[in-house]
C-alpha cells in the first residue's frame, strides 16, 4: 500500500527504483536486481526530520540509528541558533574544544569545507544544514547584551550570505538562548532578508514559549512580513499550565498570516515534556558575558536566585516535573527529578538546581513536563504542522548513548502514528504528509513524494507494529515496525535491522 506523501488516499502498486531515483509506479513486470516484498506493509516517502540537532553527532557516528529506526531519511540540522559552520574568530577554539570529547579534529572553517567533511564522513541519512544565528552573533558580537553595530550586522550578513551561497538552506534562531536573545527584531529582519534572497528558510525557537508566547509568534510573523522569508516556527507549544490554551490564539494568528500569503509553518514533537538546558530556568539578567561571569553572578546573587526559582515553580509546574537529563559530573542524578535528588540530599530543590548548575559549569540539561495534551493535539491537527525530533542522532552502545535523554530522540515519528493515527485523531495519509511532502516542499527538496523522478527515499513499515519504545525513564530504545528503509536507492534497514550502508547525501541549496 502506497501512502505517497500528498495526503491522498493510499493505493496498491509496485515501485521500481533505478539507482537513486524512483523510476516507475504501477504494475511492473521488469526484471530487477533486488526485490522487496512489501505485502501487508505501508510504503511511504522517507520521513524528513525538520527539526534535528545532528550536526555534531553525525560526525561522531554517522549511523544515526535513533533516527533511521523511526523511518527518518533526511535530517535538517543546525536548528535553534546553533550550527558548526561557518567558523571564525573565537568560535574556532570553542568548537575545537567541543570536538575533543569525541577525539575529532577540527578541519573546516567555512560551510563548503564543512560539507566536504560531512561527505567524507558519510551518513545514513541525508543532511540539510541551517546556519545558527547564535553562532554568527558569538563570532561577531560575542556574549555582550547589546545591539549589533552596523559594521557587525554587515559582517553577520556577509557570513550568512557566503554560507547560503555554499549550499546552506537557511538561518535558525534560538531566541531564548544568549547571545541569540540579545538580537532585536530589526537585526533578525536584516538577516532574514539575506535568507529570502537565496530562497532559504528561517527557523525560529521563539523568544518565549510561555508567558510571552503570543508576542513571540507575532514577532515571527513580522519577520516574515518584512523580509518575505519562509518561516518555520520550531517545536510549537505553550509551556507552563498558566499558558495552556494559548496555541489556539497563535495557530489562529499563523493561519491569518498564511491567508495573507505569508509562508509560515510550524513543527512539533509528540510529547508533553520539553528538554533544554537547566539554565533556562534562570532569570534573563543572569546571562551576558562568558560562562565564568554567569556563574559568578549566580554565586553572588545566590539567595535572590533561589527566591526567583521558588516563585517561578510555585507559579508554574513544580520541581517534581523536572528530570535531570545530562549531568556529566553527576551521572547518578540522570533520570531523577530535582525533587527526588533534593530528598536524597535532604536539601531544598531550588538549591539543588543552582548547585548543580554551578558544579556542571552550566552545561546540564533537563526534561520538564510542561505541555498540555489538548494543545499538542491542536498543533498536530492543523494542516501546516510538521513533525520533528528536536534531537541529536544517537547510536546505542556508543558514546552517543552514554547520557540520559528525552524519548523524542528515539520515538517521535512512530509515536505520531501509534498514538494519534491509530486512535483516529488524524488519518495516516495526513500524518505521512506532515512527515514528508510538507517539509520537502518547504525546503524545495525533490523528496517527500512517491513520484517518478523523485529521489528514492522510502520507508516501508508495518502499521500494526510501528511504535515508539523509548520512555522517560528508559529513553535509549529504538522504535519498532520499520521493516525496510531506503535512502537514495540503497537499503539502510532490511527485515527490521539496520545495515552498515551510509547512503545519505549532503544536500545543498545551490
Ligand atoms: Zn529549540
Amino acid at each position: 500500500m502506497v501512502v505517497d506523501g500528498t495526503g491522498q488516499a493510499r493505493y496498491q502498486a509496485d515501485i521500481a527504483i533505478d539507482h537513486d531515483k524512483i523510476a516507475k509506479i504501477g504494475k511492473i513486470n521488469t526484471k530487477a536486481h533486488e526485490y522487496i516484498n512489501a505485502e501487508n506493509l505501508i510504503v511511504a516517502p522517507g520521513f524528513i526530520d525538520i527539526h534535528s540537532h545532528s550536526e555534531l553527532s553525525t560526525l561522531v557516528n554517522p549511523a544515526a540509528s535513533s533516527k533511521v529506526y523511526q523511518g527518518i531519511t533526511t535530517e535538517v540540522t543546525g536548528n535553534c541558533g546553533s550550527s558548526l559552520a561557518p567558523l571564525d574568530g573565537p568560535m574556532v577554539a570553542k568548537v575545537k574544544e567541543r570536538l575533543v570529547d569525541y577525539r575529532l579534529p577540527l578541519s573546516w572553517r567555512n560551510t563548503r569545507e564543512y560539507f566536504e567533511i560531512l561527505r567524507q564522513n558519510k551518513s545514513a541519512t541525508n543532511l540539510v544544514t541551517l546556519i545558527g544565528h547564535g553562532l554568527l552573533r558569538q563570532t561577531v558580537v560575542g556574549y555582550r547584551n547589546r545591539e549589533a553595530t552596523d559594521i557587525e550586522l554587515e559582517r553577520m550578513k556577509a557570513m550568512l550570505a557566503q554560507a547560503l551561497e555554499e549550499g546552506a538552506y537557511g538561518l535558525s534562531t534560538g531566541l531564548i538562548y544568549p547571545p541569540s536573545s540579545y538580537a532585536s527584531t530589526e537585526e533578525l529582519v536584516s538577516l532574514a532578508k539575506v535568507v529570502a534572497k537565496y530562497d532559504g528558510i528561517y527557523t525560529t525557537h521563539l523568544r518565549s514559549e510561555g508567558d510571552r508566547l503570543v508576542a513571540a509568534v507575532k514577532e515571527a510573523i513580522i519577520i516574515a512580513q518584512q523580509s518575505n522569508v519562509k518561516v518555520q516556527i520550531s517545536h510549537h507549544k505553550a509551556i507552563g499550565q498558566q499558558n495552556w490554551g494559548k496555541v489556539n490564539q497563535t495557530l489562529e494568528l499563523i493561519n491569518q498570516a498564511r491567508e495573507r500569503g505569508l509562508d509560515i509553518t510550524c513543527d512539533f514533537y509528540p510529547y508533553l515534556a520539553t528538554s533544554t538546558g537547566l539554565s533556562a530556568l534562570l532569570p534573563d539578567w543572569i546571562f551576558g558575558g562568558q560562562k565564568e561571569e554567569v556563574i559568578n553572578r549566580l554565586k553572588d546573587n545566590y539567595q535572590q536566585i533561589i527566591d526567583y526559582l521558588n516563585q517561578e515553580r510555585s507559579r508554574q509546574d513544580g520541581w517534581e516535573q523536572i528530570i535531570v537529563a545530562e549531568a556529566k559530573n553527576h551521572k547518578d542524578y540522570e533520570g531523577l527529578t530535582i525533587k527526588e535528588i533534593a530528598q536524597q540530599l535532604n536539601q531544598k530543590p531550588a538549591e539543588v538546581a543552582v548547585e548543580l548548575l554551578i558544579a556542571e559549569n552550566l552545561s546540564t540539561s533537563m526534561i520538564k513536563f510542561s505541555i498540555s495534551e489538548a494543545d499538542l493535539r491542536k498543533v498536530l491537527q492543523v494542516d501546516f504542522s510538521m513533525v520533528g525530533t528536536d534531537a541529536i542522532s544517537r547510536v546505542k552502545g556508543t558514546i552517543l548513548a552514554n547520557s540520559h535523554c528525552h524519548p523524542r530522540t528515539y520515538g517521535s515519528f512512530p509515536r505520531v502514528i501509534d498514538r494519534y493515527v491509530k486512535s483516529n485523531l488524524i488519518s495516516l495519509e495526513k500524518a505521512i504528509k506532515k512527515m514528508t511532502y510538507l517539509p520537502a516542499k518547504k525546503l524545495g527538496l525533490q523528496r517527500g513524494l512517491i513520484e517518478p523522478g523523485y529521489f528514492a527515499d522510502l520507508v516501508i513499515f508495518d502499521l500494526e507494529k510501528i511504535k515508539d519504545c523509548a520512555t522517560y525513564s528508559n529513553p535509549h530504545r529504538y522504535a519498532v515496525g520499520v521493516e525496510f528503509l531506503i535512502v537514495n536507492g540503497n537499503l539502510v534497514i532490511k527485515d527490521g535491522k539496520q545495515l552498515s550502508n551510509l547512503s545519505g547525501y549532503v544536500l545543498t541549496n545551490n
